[in-house]
């Protein structure tokens, strides 16, 4: 099995068909009411370049990427805002697939300190309030904390790039 080493924002792993070099690239958008990653990888080597569309759980070592790419942001609404909606919210994040006890965090770090995310996780986010009636959300930019960008070299089974498709669980906010 081949393995993806992060470099920058860039994926480097090793072309299935010549083992040149590739570089991989992840993005997101919001589609709807989902975010779709995309991760391209372009062989160094040959003309082998693979685009795959995914939507469901990222790897650590692809989100990371994204973020090295797109980076954070911080999302918080003012407590009053949230006020009698605590229930609603909960069972927001429950169905993200949230534990209890996470949903509740989650639910605290809202009408607190913010909740963090990439751009397009917490626009989803910011979106599925609005329709609860949480009014007046806020983004600013998040720091990346360093142990996220900077942290060497780290693997991640890449059989799921291979064929483009990846485990069916929920992303925490997707
Ligand atoms: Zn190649």
């Amino acid at each position: 099995m081949s393995e993806a080493i992060l470099v920058g924002d860039e994926l480097i792993d090793h072309c299935a068909r010549c083992g040149a070099r590739t570089v991989g690239l992840v993005d997101e958008a919001l589609v709807g009411d989902r975010i779709v990653w995309s991760v391209s990888l372009r062989c160094d080597g040959c003309d082998n370049v693979i685009e795959a569309d995914y939507s469901g759980r990222i790897y650590p070592i692809e989100r990371a990427a994204l973020i090295a790419r797109a980076g954070l942001v911080r999302l918080c609404v003012a407590p009053e805002a949230a006020q009698g909606l605590r229930l609603p919210l909960l069972t927001l994040f429950r169905r993200q697939g949230m534990t209890y006890a996470e949903a509740a965090a989650a639910h605290a770090a809202l009408i607190g300190e913010g909740v963090v995310g990439t751009p397009a996780e917490m626009q989803l986010l910011a979106n599925r309030l609005a329709v609860l009636g949480v009014a007046g959300t806020r983004t600013v930019r998040a720091a990346v904390n360093p142990n996220t960008a900077a942290a060497g070299p780290r693997t991640a089974p890449r059989s799921c790039l291979d064929h483009g498709c990846h485990p069916n669980h929920g992303p925490r906010f997707g």
